[in-house]
């Protein structure tokens, strides 16, 4: 089956780029949500900050400045993204594509420039590439976040083919979990203080 006979909610063992980013934050999370079945306690959940009112924070933005600052040519707006060859899903404000003949993904972030958050996001944005590298049949060298709050700032990620292939072999690592290998814990003890896991999980 191709994407364009399915609607994208039936990819529903794609992995999303937040649950990607919840199996770097702790491997056993997957685990216990996909293996066992342990939903996490929405109070003490894991939040990934991936953004807000995606209508507020683009309103703030001087999209044409965006569009020629990175040398777009076209883009297109909320374009839901799937790699059928690496079984990941998403959805990405923006993909650009540039005067080089490269595209780029581009979101809005209702956030100021943070460096843990930065991390979550470029796993995301790695995601992103790999599933418009595939889709659109073009290469994809850097992509793009706005910062809608401390004055739109605009930061650049360069996709290196380190980058991906080390998101690759984290796709690797999720689907041995899926296929029920209990994973080693955290090795930063600090994230288990307040994990909903706590009394189930042994360390
Ligand atoms: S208790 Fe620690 S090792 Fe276990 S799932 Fe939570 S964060 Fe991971």
């Amino acid at each position: 089956m191709t994407s364009s006979q399915s609607s994208f909610n039936d990819f529903t063992t794609y992995i999303t780029p937040s649950e990607m980013i919840e199996f770097l934050y702790c491997n056993r999370f997957i685990y216990y949500m996909k293996c066992l079945g342990i939903s996490q306690n929405e109070e003490t959940r894991f939040k990934v900050q991936m953004g807000r009112n995606l209508h507020e924070r683009k309103e703030k933005i001087n999209k044409d400045y965006v569009r020629k600052k990175i040398g777009s040519v076209k883009k297109l707006i909320e374009v839901p993204l799937i790699s059928e060859k690496y079984k990941i899903k998403g959805k990405v404000d923006e993909i650009n594509f540039l005067e080089d003949g490269t595209a780029a993904p581009l979101d809005y972030k209702f956030a100021e420039y943070k460096e843990i958050t930065f991390k979550t996001y470029k796993t995301q944005m790695i995601f992103y590439s790999i599933m418009i590298e595939e889709m659109f049949n073009v290469k994809v060298n850097k992509a793009f976040l706005v910062y809608c709050r401390g004055g739109n700032e605009l930061v650049e990620i360069d996709i290196t083919q380190d980058l991906i292939d080390g998101s690759l072999e984290n796709i690797n690592s999720y689907n041995r979990i899926i296929a029920g290998y209990y994973p080693p814990a955290t090795k930063d003890r600090a994230k288990c203080l307040d994990c909903c896991y706590r009394n189930i999980c042994v360390r």
